[in-house]
């Protein structure tokens, strides 16, 4: 079969790929390899028949770098997230269709080699290497169905960017022909955390079906080297693994910003370093939008558990405060050595706060309250017991940076500052009704799907219009 993929071409080595109307597996390598001719004379080959895309293959021996191509790259969903990946994919010379619910001509006008198809069907014509879906978790299934995708090459390379793994995988296996190749992937960055370039940042991937030949795999490696070439940290793992370690801690990760944001947690102008991190947490979490926070929330089965969890381990830090304060201040009624400690605390609260104060000199009330709230949520978290995991965004090592710093501060030092700000207990306070609020919002989405999916518009594929 190599062979009559190759013949056409003067270069035997060379490769084209355009794959027999079935392409029979196994097996393309009986044989050694071809070896894979590169060097300027080749350089522009093209990527198959009907393709203006172009290739340069560079050896392909397993010390070899990966090969180098352009694809041509169609984005569905071409929202926040799509665009961002877009300009990185047009910035390395990729070709980029896109298409999405909203008319976005003019954005993809401003972006070099991107054109944006209002009809999926020109699109799918346009016969793209790669059709990446970049819609919202809740949408997926709706859009992948509404692809049409006998326009498009049989062999054509489906990937996903969506944040849960074990989902999209199973959609695409069930709804895509098994002709077609599936690369499941997660970016574990978005266009806050990777807005100053995404070196070492974690990119996962899994290749769940690559056709047995080896234009399809050279294809999904010049895939993967986009990512590769930005400087990501590239992560073989399956989508069963990675759901088990990442959604559960990104869920939290996007309720700990959503609940402190809508504590309207502010930065002072003066505020400690230490915590611009907690604040670009806020920032992060915040500007994704709400239904990927929702889709976090649908499809990982351990969110309603956690979010109890989180009340649980609110409930034991307030516990904790009252039991304290409590039995200083019976101390303190009953017998002098409660006077005693309660001036030792006032003693090492106040160079607690001293040394807080050299810190931020014209520090305020609203910056010991964010001390105070940056301190609980790390309490919370402390009491969860988060554990560090081989591919953390950057908003979960924020999180993981808080319980250490949490632990590093007495349980002493967090209680002389409960004592010291006159509104801690309207913090607490807050930080209950924010936590209430978050979980409000979530129930509410997932009670009104449901109801829409029973009574409104049955069928699944109608749910999340
Ligand atoms: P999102 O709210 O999760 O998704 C927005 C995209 O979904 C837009 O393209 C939107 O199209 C489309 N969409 C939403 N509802 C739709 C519907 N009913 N029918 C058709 N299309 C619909 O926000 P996002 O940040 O752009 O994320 C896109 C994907 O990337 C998600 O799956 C997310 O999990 C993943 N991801 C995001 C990040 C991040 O940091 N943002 C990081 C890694 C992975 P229109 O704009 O045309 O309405």
């Amino acid at each position: 079969m190599l062979s009559s993929l190759v013949s056409s071409h003067p270069c035997p080595h060379r490769l084209s790929f355009t794959l027999p109307l079935r392409p029979s597996r196994p097996p393309l390598f009986l044989h050694p390899r071809p070896r894979l001719c590169f060097g300027a004379c080749h350089a522009n080959q093209p990527f198959n028949r009907d393709s203006t895309a172009s290739l340069a293959l560079s050896q392909s021996g397993p010390q070899s770098r990966p090969p180098l191509a352009t694809l041509k790259i169609a984005i569905i969903g071409f929202g926040n997230y799509g665009q961002f990946l877009a300009k990185a994919f047009s910035q390395q010379g990729h070709t980029v269709f896109a298409h999405s619910r909203t008319d976005y001509s003019s954005i993809a006008t401003s972006l070099d080699n991107t054109t944006f198809f209002k009809d999926p069907h020109d699109l799918c014509e346009s016969h793209p290497d790669v059709v990446l879906l970049c819609t919202s978790i809740l949408s997926a299934e709706k859009v992948l169905r509404s692809i049409p995708i006998q326009r498009l090459r049989r062999s054509t390379l489906f990937a996903d960017v969506l944040s849960v793994k074990e989902f999209p995988r199973s959609i695409f296996l069930d709804l895509l022909p098994p002709d077609f190749d599936i690369l499941c992937t997660h970016p574990m960055f978005g266009p806050e955390s990777g807005k100053y370039g995404w070196n070492g940042l974690p990119f996962v991937y899994d290749k769940v079906r690559i056709g047995d030949s080896h234009e399809r795999e050279v294809r999904c490696e010049a895939f993967l080297e986009i990512f590769r070439k930005e400087g990501c940290r590239m992560i073989d793992m399956s989508c069963k693994e990675h759901d088990e370690i990442a959604a559960e801690s990104q869920f939290l990760t996007h309720t700990v910003g959503r609940v402190l944001a809508e504590m309207g947690l502010r930065p002072t102008r003066n505020y400690s370093q230490g915590y611009d991190t907690l604040f670009q947490l806020i920032e992060n979490t915040c500007s994704d939008s709400f239904e990927l926070y929702n889709g976090l929330f649908m499809y990982n089965k351990n969110s309603t558990d956690l979010l109890d969890r989180i009340y649980a381990a609110y409930e034991e830090v307030k516990k904790d405060i009252r039991g304290m304060v409590q039995g200083i201040l019976r101390r303190r009624l009953y017998g002098t050595t409660g006077i005693k400690e309660l001036e030792d605390r006032v003693a090492r609260c106040e160079a607690f706060l001293e040394s807080f104060n050299k810190e931020m000199p014209e520090h305020d009330e609203n910056a010991s309250g964010i001390h105070f709230v940056a301190l609980t949520i790390g309490m919370i978290l402390s009491k969860l017991g988060l554990k560090p995991t081989s591919i953390a965004t950057k908003g979960y090592e924020t999180l993981l940076k808080l319980v250490e710093d949490t632990s590093s501060e007495s349980f002493d030092l967090y209680i002389a500052l409960f004592m010291h700000i006159k509104n801690s207990n309207e913090l607490l306070d807050q930080l209950d009704v924010s936590l209430a609020n978050v979980r409000k919002t979530l129930y509410g989405r997932l009670h009104d799907i449901l109801r829409r999916q029973l009574f409104d518009q049955p069928g699944i594929n109608n749910v999340y219009n």
